[in-house]
C-alpha cells in the first residue's frame, strides 16, 4: 500500500478562501491580536505567518510584543484592554510563557468569547461537555483533515501520542467526541509501540524526530503527524519516519504541508466566529 498524502496546504487555501469571501460581506471586519513575550525566533515567525493569512483574509491583525521581563500584571492589563476593544474579536497569545509568569491566570483573563485558540479554562470544559464552542486551532484542524478526507472516526480505534494541554489532550476528546475508542501515550507509556500498532488512526504529537517507525504502524492505517521538528539537518519534520510508514499507511500527513496550514486556517475561521458572535454579520 501506498498512502495518499492529505494535503494541508489545500484544505488551509479552501478554508482561508471561504473565511475572505465571507468577510468581504461583512459591513465590520473581524480583528485578531497577537501577544508574544519575549524575542522566541520561532514564535516570530508564526506571528509573520499570522499576519500574512490575516491579510489574506481581511483581518485587520496587530501585535503586542512585550519584553521577557514584563510582569503578570502588565501582561493581564494588556489581555484586559483588548477584552475591551470592540475592533478585536480574537485574542492568540503564545504560550508557554516565561517561568516568572502564571499560563493559568493569563488564560483566565481572556475572555471566552475571544479565546479563539480555546485556553481559557471555561472554553476547554465546554470542549469536554461537548458544547458547542471554540476549538483549539491545531486539533481543530486534524479533524478538519479527516473531514476533507471522508475519514469517519467513529468505531476506530485511535491512538495520541502527546497529551500537552494544548495539542495531545483536546486532540483526544474531539476524538472522542466523534466516536473513536481512544488511547493517549506519553513519556510513560508502557510499550508506546504495541499502542501505535493497535491504532486505525495514529496521531502523534510528541515533537520528537524519528519516534515513529515503520514497524509500529498498522498495514493501512490514517497517521496524522501534528509535530513540527527539526532533524540533524536543521530540515523541518515531523515525529513519523517518512520513507517507513508511508509505504504501510493508508493516508498520512506530510511534514511541512500537512496539519501547519490547516492550523493557521482554523484560526481565521475562529477569529470570524468570534466577530460573528459579536454581531459583525
Ligand atoms: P509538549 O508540550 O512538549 O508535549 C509533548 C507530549 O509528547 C508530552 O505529553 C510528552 O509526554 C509526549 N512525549 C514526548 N516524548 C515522547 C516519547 N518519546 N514517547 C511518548 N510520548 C512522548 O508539546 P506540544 O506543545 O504538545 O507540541 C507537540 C508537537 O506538536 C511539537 O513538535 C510542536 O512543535 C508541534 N505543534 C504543531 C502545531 C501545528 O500547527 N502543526 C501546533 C502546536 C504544536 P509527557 O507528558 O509524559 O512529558
Amino acid at each position: 500500500m501506498s498512502a495518499v498524502l492529505m494535503d494541508g496546504k489545500g484544505l488551509s487555501a479552501q478554508i482561508k478562501e471561504q473565511v475572505r469571501a465571507h468577510v468581504e460581506g461583512m459591513p465590520q471586519r473581524p480583528g485578531l491580536a497577537m501577544v508574544l513575550v519575549g524575542e522566541d525566533p520561532a514564535a516570530q515567525v508564526y506571528e509573520a505567518g499570522k499576519r500574512k493569512d490575516c491579510k489574506q483574509c481581511g483581518i485587520y491583525y496587530e501585535t503586542y510584543r512585550l519584553p521577557y521581563e514584563v510582569s503578570q500584571e502588565e501582561l493581564v492589563e494588556v489581555v484586559q484592554l483588548l477584552n475591551q476593544r470592540e475592533d478585536i474579536d480574537g485574542i492568540l497569545i503564545q504560550f508557554p510563557l516565561p517561568e516568572h509568569l502564571d499560563d493559568r491566570a493569563v488564560q483566565l483573563a481572556i475572555r471566552p468569547d475571544k479565546d479563539v485558540d480555546c485556553v481559557n479554562p471555561s472554553n476547554v470544559g465546554d470542549l469536554i461537555l461537548g458544547v458547542d464552542s471554540f476549538r483549539p486551532c491545531t486539533p481543530a484542524g486534524v479533524m478538519r483533515l479527516l473531514n476533507e478526507y471522508h475519514i469517519d472516526p467513529a468505531g476506530k480505534r485511535c491512538t495520541v501520542v502527546g497529551r500537552s494541554n494544548i495539542v495531545g489532550k483536546p486532540q483526544a476528546m474531539l476524538m472522542l467526541l466523534q466516536d473513536a475508542t481512544v488511547t493517549v501515550c506519553h513519556t510513560k507509556t508502557a510499550n508506546l509501540k504495541e499502542e501505535c500498532q493497535r491504532a486505525d488512526i495514529l496521531i502523534t504529537a510528541a515533537g520528537k524526530t524519528g519516534l515513529i517507525t515503520g514497524d509500529m504502524v498498522k498495514e493501512g492505517a490514517v497517521v496524522i503527524d501534528i509535530a513540527i521538528n527539526r532533524d540533524e539537518q536543521g530540515k523541518l519534520c515531523g515525529d513519523v519516519v517518512f520513507d517507513q510508514v508511508a509505504p504501510k499507511a493508508s493516508y498520512i500527513t506530510p511534514v511541512p504541508g500537512g496539519v501547519g496550514p490547516v492550523t493557521r486556517a482554523v484560526l481565521m475561521e475562529n477569529t470570524l466566529a468570534a466577530a460573528r458572535r459579536h454581531g459583525k454579520g
